[in-house]
């Protein structure tokens, strides 16, 4: 594989743009390389700058559920586009699109659509915070919620705890609001309740952890946290950018049958345009401007081409069967790969749900972010490479998911297994 113009071009992007990426997940520094240069993408499969084809498992780090450029979606932005691109005014596809969602995920009443799934967390901590007259929220470490200031103090970190910011530029007190307990601890949370009882305004998490790699909940994990909720008077907020129409057509609160009071989507909800939404009970949601008291806009917001590609990918995921369909995909490549590093003798430990898995390089077993992070990152650095090189495009780092999408086929997914196997070899 020549990366000529793709090294060309990252020299460039080094001088005008911070590390060279526009998202830090892109720069690839931690699997030892600089990233390609994507041109085009259909279906599965993209192109680089300098022709090199991949069987793309990111999809846009999960949006594209649908696959690359998929023909109904692109025709819907298209014609979308001819008939003006923003209007900064109600239009008929924000009510079909809301209409939608709330038909489809168990906890919303009524949704706000904003840009990204940053703006969706952020969104719906505010509101939260409105809606109890309280300040502090629990999340925890390892759950990824987008890049808002109070969302920041986070993973595996002993500043965390302390609750420190553990990132430049977010001041102490914001930082001071947010605790951050591990995943899959109950009793953390319970404590928490019982030290601070009427100070805490929302428990947000991923009902499944996609951002530490993928972690499932344990039993009762949802379950105990909505009855904790219940107790205390706090809000609770299932963040489902990535589990959103991707675990279940209703999301992970479908697929383990808990309800939140808000819910936070994007990604899959966008077809591949930016887009994000907040949403849940009426009581709460018409705390929001300019029905309600807590104020939250966006110019963009429901925008005509987001709207237009977001409507036509639900319109394909509610075709019956479509599910079956991605999950045998999925569990084909899952379990796959898992008799291949067992043939292999590598040390490994799957965590699978529906279209979204991840291996971490250890024996395991993985249950929140102190776990996770004892995975093999110089093995897993080595398995990208060896993978990259064969034209198979992974998510760059461990602690990320693999996203199976339709357009994979069994053809597609046997190929990537034959890659698999030669790629072992090197390692
Ligand atoms: C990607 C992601 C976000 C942030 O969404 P953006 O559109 O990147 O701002 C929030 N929460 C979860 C669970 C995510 O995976």
């Amino acid at each position: 594989m020549s990366h000529h113009r793709s090294e060309s071009l990252w020299e460039r992007a080094l001088q005008v743009i911070p590390g060279g990426v526009n998202s830090p997940v892109r720069a690839m520094g931690s699997v030892g390389l600089t990233p390609p240069f994507m041109r085009s993408g259909r279906g599965c499969r993209i192109e680089d700058v300098d022709g090199n084809r991949y069987i793309d498992y990111v999809g846009s780090w999960g949006p594209l559920i649908m696959g690359h450029a998929h023909p109904e979606i692109v025709e819907a932005v298209a014609k979308a586009a001819q008939k003006g691109t923003s209007f900064g005014a109600p239009t008929e596809a924000e009510v079909l699109l809301a209409e939608d969602l709330v038909k489809k995920v168990p906890s919303l009443e009524k949704v706000r659509l904003v840009s990204s799934g940053t703006e969706a967390t952020m969104s719906a901590l505010r509101l939260a915070r409105g809606y109890t007259k309280r300040d502090l929220i629990i999340k925890f470490d390892g759950c990824y919620h987008g890049h808002s200031d109070a969302l920041l103090v986070s993973a595996g970190s002993g500043l965390a705890t302390l609750g420190l910011p553990s990132c430049p530029g977010v001041p102490q007190a914001m930082a001071g609001c947010t605790l951050s307990l591990p995943y899959n601890d109950l009793e953390a949370v319970e404590r928490t309740f019982q030290a601070k009882p009427e100070q805490i305004a929302a428990v947000i998490l991923e009902p499944v952890a996609g951002n530490m790699g993928v972690v499932e909940p344990a039993d009762g994990y949802l379950k105990g946290l909505r009855g904790l909720c219940d107790q205390y008077g706090a809000v609770l907020i299932f963040d489902e950018v990535i589990t959103g129409f991707r675990v279940a057509l209703g999301g992970a609160q479908e697929r383990f049958g808990v309800t939140p009071d808000l819910t936070t989507l994007g990604k899959i909800i966008g077809g591949g345009l930016p887009m994000g939404a907040y949403g849940g009970k009426a009581e709460i949601m018409d705390r929001v401007a300019p029905a309600g008291d807590v104020y939250q806009a966006g110019t963009l917001s429901g925008n005509p081409l987001a709207t237009a590609a977001g409507l036509k990918a639900l319109e394909l995921l509610s075709v019956p069967g479509v599910y079956e369909q991605l999950y045998d995909a999925s569990a084909r490549l899952y379990q796959g790969l898992g008799k291949l590093f067992n043939e292999r003798g590598l040390p490994h430990y799957g965590q699978w749900c529906g279209a979204l898995f991840t291996f971490f390089f250890q024996e395991g077993p993985v249950r929140d972010w102190t776990s996770a992070a004892k995975s093999d990152t110089e093995l897993f650095a080595r398995w990208y490479r060896a993978m990259l090189g064969r034209g198979i495009y992974l998510a760059p780092s461990q602690f990320e998911a693999t996203f199976v999408s339709l357009a994979h086929t069994d053809e597609d997914i046997d190929h990537t297994l034959a890659a698999a196997s030669e790629a072992l070899k090197e390692l």
